[in-house]
């Protein structure tokens, strides 16, 4: 496997003259392009059973949820780093100990 893949040079050449092709559209025929896609989308997803159509939906419904978990476990990180306060007030320069509040003028220290 290369660094594309396993597409061919040809593959890939058509493939980005779509993506030229595409970006010389006006936003019109953008919105256009793409609510073509999606409604060629929902016909394909018209055409299955509907023993298929509730397992592309629990499929989708899965990958929802997998994503909003990551994302959570995301903002948590993020949490851990932004609730460290400042070092050092941002308005008047005093040193902070560990506070919520600076020592010298009382402003509160932003924690998110
Ligand atoms: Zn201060």
């Amino acid at each position: 496997m290369g660094l594309f893949g396993n597409k061919s040079p040809e593959e890939l050449e058509a493939e980005l003259a779509k993506l030229k092709a595409f970006e010389a559209l006006t936003p019109e025929e953008k919105v256009k392009k793409m609510e073509e896609a999606q409604k060629a989308a929902q016909e394909a997803f018209n055409k299955l059973t509907p023993e298929e159509q509730e397992r592309a939906k629990a499929e989708a419904e899965r990958m929802m949820r997998e994503s909003e978990q990551e994302r959570n476990a995301l903002l948590q990180e993020a949490q851990k780093f932004g609730l460290k306060v400042p070092k050092f007030c941002p308005y008047c320069g005093t040193e902070n100990k560990g506070g919520n509040f600076c020592p010298s003028c009382g402003a509160p220290y932003k924690t998110n």
